[in-house]
């Protein structure tokens, strides 16, 4: 039977009361809106169980008691809430504990802990970049699951035979858990519009305006949900839910693995989109006589600073991730040609970072991949780049490497719950 899931047009965020209405929107798996209603909030049920179960989902689990507190719910609604979830299929009860799952301490009475069900639902996510391609299926509660390594499509190849290929991965994936999917996220290194998931270009696919998520969603049209967006911005997402970027207002997000930069930008958790490709920061110009950009531009932050660059490689010929981690290594050993090297494409990333910091007032912004080494390695380029070229506040914002492994997969898990976590009767049939 074909499923519908729902999103609203407001989301909150953890621990934020609920207040007014929304305007709940039905939406079939290839995203169109079928019937909108407009339902009146707080209905403290199901408001209380969405905060929960997000709770829940963020912790990995914690005691009743500690729950009803952080959320500061009646011990009725929690109980309440608990009753839903559990019900659903969502989270179980497991063995009365004084102890928080964190490890804190919790005074008073041994209270149950909720931990996710687990055999509760999975998301299954992927990655498509310039050199490698995996998916991984994961449950409430957890980052990613095992990494499962599938073919990366050739440069050139169909779009649509790529993806039919990945769509047959990722419906084997979840039939293997036996589990029921709510929903579906892929993340692709290239310009991918993020109100719908087109990919406007993906360079190292030889990719222009594909339908990709439109495709994949009629691939597997028994998943609720199915979106494909940048893969920055889902490595944001998995910064702000869980590492480096946790706690900031506005978090400003590069991203690189080998070929390209990406950039995002979230605010209040939220990610800042304009019509839909905002923040191609690996676009931005830190060197007008630098080197020709497949983009048309040349001394694009990319042809500067990604890993292509630093090995001074072509398009067609991009060199290797792991000569990258020598070329750090070498010049973190103080190798000279090497420090120059990476010292000059420091420069340029922090000249990028200062337009950003200028443009945005990001209050922190975390740097992931080859860009997190350029922090280790040589942070006195950056940060001299951005105390001379910052001028929207009078310091710069802090910069720091990303901390969570495998930040695009373990975002798109965060991503593709979210309609869940809005709505924990997502999956249930109507009545
Ligand atoms: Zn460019």
């Amino acid at each position: 039977m074909r499923r519908e899931g729902w999103e609203t047009s407001e989301t909150l965020l953890p621990g934020e009361r609920l207040a007014g209405s929304v305007t709940t929107s039905y939406v079939r798996p290839m995203n169109k809106v079928v019937v909108q209603t407009t339902s009146a909030y707080p209905q403290p049920s199901e408001g209380a169980a969405a905060r929960l179960l997000d709770l829940v989902h963020r912790t990995g689990g914690l005691t009743r008691a500690e729950a009803t507190a952080r959320l500061d719910l009646p011990r009725s609604t929690a109980g309440e809430a608990v009753a839903e979830l559990v019900e659903l299929g969502l989270i179980e009860l497991g063995p009365a504990a004084r102890q928080a799952a964190g490890g804190g301490a919790v005074r008073g009475r041994p209270s149950p802990l909720l931990r996710p069900d687990p055999a509760g639902p999975v998301v299954v996510v992927g990655r498509l970049d310039s050199s490698e391609a995996e998916l991984s299926v994961a449950g409430l509660g957890g980052t990613a699951g095992p990494r499962r390594r599938i073919p990366l499509p050739s440069p050139g190849s169909d779009p649509r035979r790529a993806l039919s290929a990945l769509a047959a991965r990722m419906r084997q994936a979840v039939e293997e858990s036996g589990r029921p999917c709510a929903g579906a996220a892929v993340g692709l290194a290239g310009m991918v519009r993020a109100t719908d998931g087109l990919v406007h270009s993906a360079l190292h696919l030889n990719w222009t305006a594909v339908p990709a998520a439109e495709i994949l969603a009629a691939e597997l049209p028994e998943i609720p949900r199915v979106d494909v967006g940048k893969d920055a911005s889902f490595a944001a997402l998995a910064e702000h839910r869980r590492g480096a970027g946790r706690g900031a207002r506005t978090l400003l997000m590069l991203a690189c693995e080998h070929i390209g930069i990406g950039g995002a930008v979230l605010q209040q958790g939220v990610s800042f989109t304009g019509a839909g490709n905002a923040v191609e920061a690996g676009h931005v110009v830190v060197d007008p006589a630098g080197p020709r950009c497949p983009c048309g531009m040349r001394g694009c932050l990319e042809v500067s600073a990604d890993g292509r660059a630093l090995l001074g490689r072509t398009p067609a010929d991009p060199g290797d991730p792991a000569e990258v981690k020598e070329l750090f290594r070498r010049a973190a050993a103080g190798e000279p040609g090497a420090a120059e090297r990476i010292g000059a494409a420091a420069r340029c990333l922090g000249r990028a970072l200062a337009s950003l910091a200028n443009l945005f007032d990001p209050d922190r912004m975390v740097l992931s991949g080859v860009l997190g080494e350029y922090l280790r390695v040589a942070p006195g380029r950056i940060h001299e780049e951005l105390a001379a070229s910052v001028v929207a506040r009078a310091q710069a914002p802090a910069v720091v490497a990303g901390t969570v492994a495998g930040p695009v997969l373990s975002g798109a898990v965060e991503h593709a719950f979210g309609p869940l976590l809005a709505c924990p009767r997502l999956l249930a049939e109507p009545a």
